[in-house]
């Protein structure tokens, strides 16, 4: 779906590049976590995939096409970004907040419009709230809103930077099971910056490592989230356990 060639990416003005030399795909269909401590880089690859920064050197590839080739409007087509944190919005309702994510399709037909807001929607099991306005829900129903939003687009390539950070235990498992349902049903492909290292590996196909900027191990969960590298990547120990059904869990040793 998306290829990642040599990227480099300099903020203007700094000496050092935040990004590094990073190759990597995101394989269609599958679900890919990006980990790696604050300030390595995350973020800021994230923002290179949709092409909102431009790298200094390297290639983004969204099927088969540079990122940079897309028009605006095409690129949202295909791809959709969930980011960390949203502004608090008060004077727009639920519904009016999602349709905005059928801007890159135009108003020629409202009724389709109309129609993927309602679909989406219910995807995120907020139907029932579509004419509440965005400061009466909690923060859960909010995250879920500006997935709706992403989702509205239609996309085929979903980003989400952090997208259980501020939510309590079970929005997050929420957040995450939808993401599965979404991919499993819809074939959607998902790359998402997660900080629970056992959810990572409950979700991921694919789990790629930063560090300062450069991709210290790329691979399925189990190769990435060894205690070895847990180590190298957040400088404390662990011990991953399996349960009784085969789930892996991690624990941090104090
Ligand atoms: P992460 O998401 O992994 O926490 P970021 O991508 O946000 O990391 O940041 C990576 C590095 O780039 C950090 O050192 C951060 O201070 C720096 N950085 C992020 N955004 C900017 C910016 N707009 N201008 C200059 N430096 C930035
Ligand atoms: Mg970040």
């Amino acid at each position: 779906m998306m290829e990642v060639r040599q990227l480099t990416f300099f903020f203007r003005g700094q000496s050092e590049p935040v990004l590094k030399n990073i190759s990597f795909e995101i394989p269609e269909g599958k679900i890919t976590s990006i980990i790696g401590p604050n300030g390595s880089g995350k973020s800021t690859l994230f923002r290179c995939l949709n092409g909102q920064y431009k790298p200094q050197k390297g290639e983004i590839l969204l099927k088969g096409i540079p990122i940079s080739r897309y028009s605006g409007k095409k690129r949202a087509r295909h791809l959709a970004m969930v980011y960390q944190k949203h502004p608090q919005l008060s004077g727009i309702t639920v519904r009016e907040l999602v349709t905005t994510g059928r801007t890159p399709y135009g108003k020629e037909n409202p009724r389709k419009n109309e129609e993927v807001v309602d679909e989406v929607l219910k995807q995120v099991d907020l139907i029932h709230l579509k004419d509440r306005y965005m400061n009466q829900l909690s923060g859960g129903q909010q995250q879920r809103v500006w997935l709706a939003q992403a989702l509205a687009q239609e996309p085929e390539l979903l980003l989400l930077d952090e997208p259980t950070t501020y939510l309590d235990i079970e929005y997050q498992l929420e957040m995450l099971k939808l993401l599965k349902k979404l991919n499993e049903e819809k074939g959607l492909t998902i790359c998402l910056i997660l900080h629970d290292l056992t959810q990572v590996l409950e979700i991921s196909d694919q789990v790629i490592a930063l560090k300062d900027g450069e991709m210290v191990a790329k691979g399925t969960a189990h190769e990435v989230l060894t205690k070895e590298n847990i180590e190298e990547l957040f400088r404390v120990k662990s011990e991953i356990f399996s349960t009784t059904n085969g789930q892996k869990f991690i624990h941090y040793l104090f």
